[in-house]
């Protein structure tokens, strides 16, 4: 098993046309830590996501993983470092299998690289069969092993989520990031995301979970940050971030179950 890594992400700050998104925000991850963002709707979650998986670049502050900056890396280099995306909208490759989407999430985690690819060495075709072996598992941990052989843009768009979070399994984060992985699901295929989440927890891949769900994330996440205008307005354990009137008055709303 993969062990989590230690995210520190500090003074990040990120504007659009001279507005901040995300301004001067800390964070720190333990190793196997699953942190839950919420926030009202344009808070900032989905930039500070893209900020640590690098699809977006921070006007200032810093990313690191273990200890090393990442900031300067393009999403690509990030990813082979340990970092898994779950994107908020689907995103699958046309014209591939489940399989091979899935597949896709694997390349660039090991060695064997790509001059023995072109060569069709023996030592590519074993780890093909690696794998395609860790790309059957992933699906089957995400509900679609019997979606391996379907074109994945024939895939209902739940399903076509799944996919995408099979993907990244595919590729052993040690940082995984969602993005409102549970908006859209089902009640059962909610169940089976929680259950999944638990588990790789209890594997300890450290997790940023971003989520609408309010209480979806409060059942899961070790510790939760709050999210507001871009700002930090609290961390704390589920209980705690539940209890604090900042929290209360700016989002979940005064007397909300939450
Ligand atoms: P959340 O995910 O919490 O709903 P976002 O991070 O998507 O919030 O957005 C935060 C703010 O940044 C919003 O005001 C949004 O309109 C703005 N924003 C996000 N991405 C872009 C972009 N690519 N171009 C311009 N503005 C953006
Ligand atoms: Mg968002």
């Amino acid at each position: 098993m993969v062990p989590g890594a230690a995210l520190a992400v500090a003074a990040a700050s990120r504007a659009f046309g001279g507005v901040y998104a995300v301004r001067d925000v800390d964070l720190a991850l333990a190793p196997g830590e699953l942190r839950g963002v919420i926030g009202p709707n344009g808070a900032g979650k989905s930039t500070l996501f893209a900020l640590i998986g690098g699809q977006l670049r921070a006007d200032a502050g810093t990313v690191s993983l273990d200890g090393r900056r990442i900031d300067r890396l393009p999403a690509d280099r990030r990813a082979r470092l340990g970092v898994g995306v779950v994107f908020q909208a689907a995103r699958v490759f046309p014209g591939m299998t489940a399989l091979e989407n899935v597949m896709v999430g694997a390349h660039g985690t090991t060695g064997a690289g790509f001059l023995a690819a072109a060569l069709r060495l023996p030592a590519h075709r074993r780890e093909e069969r690696l794998i395609r072996d860790r790309a059957l598992e992933c699906l089957a941990r995400t509900g679609l092993a019997d979606w391996a052989g379907r074109p994945a843009e024939a895939l209902p768009l739940g399903q076509q989520r799944a996919l995408q979070l099979a993907r990244a399994l595919c590729g052993q984060p040690r940082l995984l990031l969602l993005d409102e992985p549970a908006s859209g699901l089902r009640a059962a295929e909610r169940e089976r995301l929680a259950g999944l989440l638990a588990e790789l927890r209890r594997a300890g891949t450290t997790m940023l979970l971003v989520e609408h769900d309010v209480a979806f994330v409060m059942r899961l996440a070790d510790r939760v940050t709050v999210l507001d205008l871009g700002r930090v307005i609290a961390e704390g354990t589920p209980a705690e971030v539940r209890a604090d009137p900042v929290v209360v008055d700016a989002y979940l709303g005064a007397g909300s179950p939450a």
